[in-house]
């Protein structure tokens, strides 16, 4: 089913596939690993493997996905870990690298590592479960993480995760943000490459 779904994303026409891996504790949710990774690696090579551990020790795993095929893997603010250190490896190992935050946690909380990624990742829902409503009071996030990249002459991009859909991708686009997460609404869209051209992911 997964290998389907990376076809769907190919044969649309987008480059990138957005991989929530979850460990049953971080979230209580449990998805894949990195074994299914380097299967739909194996299925589509060209797509980007977009990874977003969520995940309380993601330096456990990190090297594995990385040697899955990961093009980039993200790890979250929340958990007490050296982040610095762990961003720094996965860029050693070859993806580039990802900060996360939850709704509930301020961009003042990443600040100290945003010059060692390569993107941000704002939940706009409670990471866990897919189908949940678009949190509009995560967007000033989104602006202040443009304004920040400005400010310190970085380039890392700013992605959003949760409830982006036609309607609330163009807010986001507004407030900064520049790589969507699109799960239930893509995946429900009968006319795949409409809904992508509608949120301008083509
Ligand atoms: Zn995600």
């Amino acid at each position: 089913m997964l290998a389907l779904s990376a076809k769907e994303i190919a044969d649309t026409g987008l480059s990138w596939a957005h991989l929530d891996i979850m460990d049953a504790h971080f979230v209580d949710n449990l998805t894949f690993g990195p074994q299914m990774l380097a299967a739909l690696k194996a299925h589509e090579p060209d797509l980007f493997y977009d990874t977003h551990l969520m995940l309380d020790e993601p330096w456990k795993y990190t090297e594995s996905f990385a040697k899955a095929g990961a093009g980039l893997i993200s790890i979250h603010i929340e958990p007490a870990y050296d982040h610095r250190a762990e961003l720094n490896r996965i860029r050693a190992m070859g993806p580039k690298c990802g900060i996360v935050l939850n709704p509930a946690t301020p961009v003042e909380a990443v600040i100290p590592v945003l010059d060692a990624v390569d993107l941000v990742l704002v939940m706009s829902v409670q990471p866990g479960r897919g189908g949940q409503p678009f949190r509009e009071e995560t967007l000033p996030k989104m602006r202040r993480l443009k304004d920040l990249r400005e400010e310190m002459g970085l380039s890392y991009r700013i992605e959003v995760d949760g409830g982006v859909d036609a309607r609330t991708a163009p807010l986001c686009i507004a407030h900064g943000t520049d790589t969507l997460v699109a799960g239930t609404a893509f995946f429900k869209a009968e006319d795949k490459k409409l809904f992508a051209r509608n949120i301008g992911a083509l």
